[in-house]
């Protein structure tokens, strides 16, 4: 068992204010894994108030921007010499099979710090413009203290899309992991420190909902930095709306993956369905929503049925395990739930719908396809954040399955499938939402913007975008015959 008796703070690891301890519950075997302090409102003060010294005062805002990425890319470089190892951590954390976790939880993550690391030295953090009235130095600055809270879903890779760019910037942060998943934050802390980050920059403060209210609405706090559900992020937004502090958004989804009536199925399949129940279906991203044409329906319900039911699940340590266990018990809870809600809406289990045979321990749902489903009904409306799929019929043409696709409250990702990439794109144009893929099995390339429509969230990650998230615009009008030295 992995256990810390001390929080990182200021860069320092200190004694925590409080005595509360989290206990992080393996959902393969149900047994503690880990233990670290439960940080209290007075460890926030104090990480903020060295994020406030760091940023003011200290060396990390005043030097280059290539020179912090030097961090950066020894970070990357240390997480990847540990890739394995921290696979391994996050899949005993919240039960991701360790071959998808080693690529999505550890490698992309080093492939965000190496995106903004080389991003430092091609970025225009200033650009001399000539305005209506005379020449303008447009520099763009760090905006400050970033208080970063995090999911436990993916949470080396959220971590990755918030101190990245955030640091680049030459911002300081205090980061609030999930109380699920703190190991792999304090391991990354070890990383940081070791990589030679000035003292002060980076707090990690791992804790639940009340401390991090706290930390948003924290003064020394000059923007947030929030993944999580939509309901937090509504909560969030209000208080920094109320506060003026600047804010952004990555909130949850119901994507809707759409199958047009020339689909090519044993090529879609292969490329649509490790994004449909991705992570266990504990990915924001993940297409739960498939809408097929009526005349093709039932062809494409017996090939997700063939594909789901070959899915392997089992102990995600295992390699060649594709579905591991639900992060808590109150999340099996709650996608069992749904389960029952979607069969009393008239909804029909094609496949799964309980608990995987011969596994006595574990937070495991069987891998479940919904069919005969109503977008209306809530299994289609609301994120389950689980392993289960709603196949949705359509009538009238590329539109009608537009209309669907939209009819949601969110708007983060989605796809589309067909033989002919024009009609494609005319789908994809239409669909409103933050990002989509075209015949493509990539939700998310760290090069370009990500995010959310409508309740999917506020802002964009990931690409210059992400970057600019963490700046300020200042316009300072310059003499006549002045040139600065840039
Ligand atoms: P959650 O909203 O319950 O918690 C997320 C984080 O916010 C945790 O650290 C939690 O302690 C903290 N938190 C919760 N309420 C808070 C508040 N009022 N003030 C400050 N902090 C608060 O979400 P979760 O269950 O941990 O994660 C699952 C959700 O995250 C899903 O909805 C999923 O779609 C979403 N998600 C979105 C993205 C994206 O990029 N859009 C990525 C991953 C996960």
């Amino acid at each position: 068992m992995k256990a810390y008796d001390r929080l990182f703070i200021g860069g320092d690891w200190v004694t925590p204010a409080g005595t509360g301890t989290i206990d992080v519950i393996n959902p393969t075997t149900e047994e503690v894994a880990g233990r670290v302090p439960d940080a209290t409102e007075a460890d926030v003060d104090k990480a903020v108030a060295a994020a406030r010294e760091a940023f003011d005062r200290g060396p990390w805002p005043r030097m280059t921007p290539t020179e912090r990425a030097a961090v950066l890319t020894t970070v990357s470089q240390a997480i990847q010499a540990d890739m394995q190892g921290l696979a391994e951590l996050i899949t005993t954390e919240m039960g991701s099979p360790v071959a998808w976790g080693s690529m999505a939880q550890v490698f992309a993550p080093t492939m965000i710090l190496d995106y903004y690391a080389g991003l430092a030295s091609t970025f225009a953090f200033d650009e001399v413009r000539q305005g209506l009235l005379g020449e303008v130095l447009v520099s763009k600055e760090p905006v400050g203290v970033v208080a970063a809270i995090s999911p436990w879903n993916v949470p080396l890779f959220i971590a990755a899309a918030k101190l990245a760019p955030a640091l680049v910037s030459g911002c300081t942060v205090v980061f609030k992991p999930a109380p699920e998943t703190p190991l792999d934050a304090f391991r990354l802390a070890e990383i940081f420190a070791d990589a030679g980050l000035p003292k002060g920059v980076l707090s990690v403060v791992p804790a639940g909902r009340e401390v991090g209210e706290h930390l948003v609405r924290h003064p020394g706090v000059d923007k947030v930095s929030f993944t999580g559900s939509t309901a937090a992020g509504k909560k969030i937004g209000s208080a920094c709306g109320e506060l003026l502090k600047r804010f952004s958004l990555e909130l949850g989804g119901k994507s809707a993956a759409v199958l047009l009536d020339d689909v090519d199925l044993s090529q879609a399949l292969p490329m649509l369905l490790p994004n449909a129940i991705m992570n266990n279906g504990e990915a924001c991203i993940a297409q739960t929503r498939i809408l097929a044409p009526r005349d093709r329906y039932q062809e494409v319900v017996d090939a997700l049925v063939e594909s789901v039911s070959a899915m392997k699940v089992g102990d995600p340590l295992d390699p060649s395990v594709e579905v591991g266990p639900l992060v808590a018990e109150r999340q099996r809870d709650r996608v069992e739930g749904y389960i029952k809600v979607g069969q009393e809406e008239g909804a029909k289990v094609a496949v799964g719908g309980g608990r995987p045979a011969g596994i006595s321990k574990g937070w495991f749902v069987e891998p479940t396809v919904f069919v005969d489903v109503d977008n209306s009904m809530r299994i289609a409306q609301e994120e389950i954040f689980g392993p289960v799929l709603a196949v949705i019929p359509y009538d009238g043409g590329d539109e009608q399955a537009v209309d669907i696709a939209n009819d949601s409250a969110y708007g983060l990702c989605g796809s589309v499938w067909t033989n002919d990439p024009d009609r494609g794109l005319k789908v994809a144009r239409g669909v409103r939402t933050g990002t989509y893929m075209l015949n493509s099995p990539i939700p998310i390339d760290f090069a370009t913007p990500f995010g959310g429509y409508k309740e999917s969230g506020i802002g964009r990650e990931f690409g210059r975008e992400g970057l600019e998230l963490f700046l300020e615009q200042k316009s300072i009008s310059l003499p006549a015959g002045y040139t600065p030295s840039l």
